[in-house]
């Protein structure tokens, strides 16, 4: 998955503000990339706009030979569906349906016989099995994220996106979460771009990209808690 120069501006005349000004960025199979940087710099507009969520005001965003920006908007919602996975800050499960048939849900709505061993082998890696028949509201944060996770998976997403994953949970299941996705990325190659004020959980990607004012200004690979601080400490002072 690429982005080469991102531009985006929201509205029009006086009141136009421009959220992302020409970003370029490559996320290769199997890395987990986490994006950060001050409130307001663009973060969750390029989650967006990579993950054909919103429009771009020019620049490409590729998923293998295919330009996002180029497809209608049906063919756009059909490659969400079927190559593409979201994680949401806010669970974003079905109050009315089980854990399971949240988990489900995407594929059965993408009409894709869900894999009954792959459903099995997520359910147990994220501990969700003795939890199957509740609903969300019988479930805490962390094991309603967990669901969400499990459901964005089901379909072997090409790119899994999260946005601020780990905002409503307390640290220690926000742990298990980013635990999970760093499993996911080592075990089966899954692919994460992620969206994050918490230098903990940027730790445990590959790479962090940080953002400021709409561009790209850093990037740390391997990136500790603490190179992380000083990253951003670097960036406001
Ligand atoms: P971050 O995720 O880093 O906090 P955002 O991507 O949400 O930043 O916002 C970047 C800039 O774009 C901000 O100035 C914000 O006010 C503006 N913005 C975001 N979404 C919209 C929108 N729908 N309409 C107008 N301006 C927006």
């Amino acid at each position: 998955m690429a982005a080469a120069g991102v531009v985006k501006t929201y509205g029009a005349g006086d009141g136009a503000v421009t959220a992302l000004r020409g970003v370029s960025a490559a996320f290769t199979r199997g890395r987990f990339t986490a994006i950060m940087g001050p409130s307001g710099s663009g973060k969750s507009t390029f989650l967006h706009c990579l993950a054909g969520l919103d429009t771009v005001t020019s620049g490409t965003v590729a998923l293998g030979e295919v330009d996002l920006t180029a497809l209608s908007r049906t063919r756009l919602t059909e490659l969400r569906r079927e190559r593409l996975g979201f994680v949401f800050q806010s669970f974003n499960l079905l109050p009315m349906l089980t854990a399971e048939e949240n988990i489900r849900l995407t594929g059965r709505l993408g009409n894709r016989r869900a894999d009954r061993a792959w459903f099995d082998t997520i359910v147990d890696a994220l501990g969700l099995r003795e939890r199957l028949s509740h609903r969300p509201s019988e479930l805490s944060g962390g094991q309603q994220q967990r669901v969400a996770v499990a459901r964005a998976l089901l379909t072997r997403p090409e790119v899994l996106f999260a946005d601020e994953p780990t905002g409503n949970l307390d640290s220690r299941s926000g742990a298990e979460v980013l635990g999970f996705l760093r499993r996911a990325v080592d075990a089966y190659r899954q692919t994460v771009i992620m969206v994050t004020h918490d230098p903990g959980a940027a730790a445990h990607a590959d790479r962090v990209l940080f953002l400021a004012d709409g561009t790209i200004v850093d990037e740390l690979t391997a990136p500790t808690i603490d190179a992380v601080h000083a990253r951003m400490r670097r960036m406001e002072g």
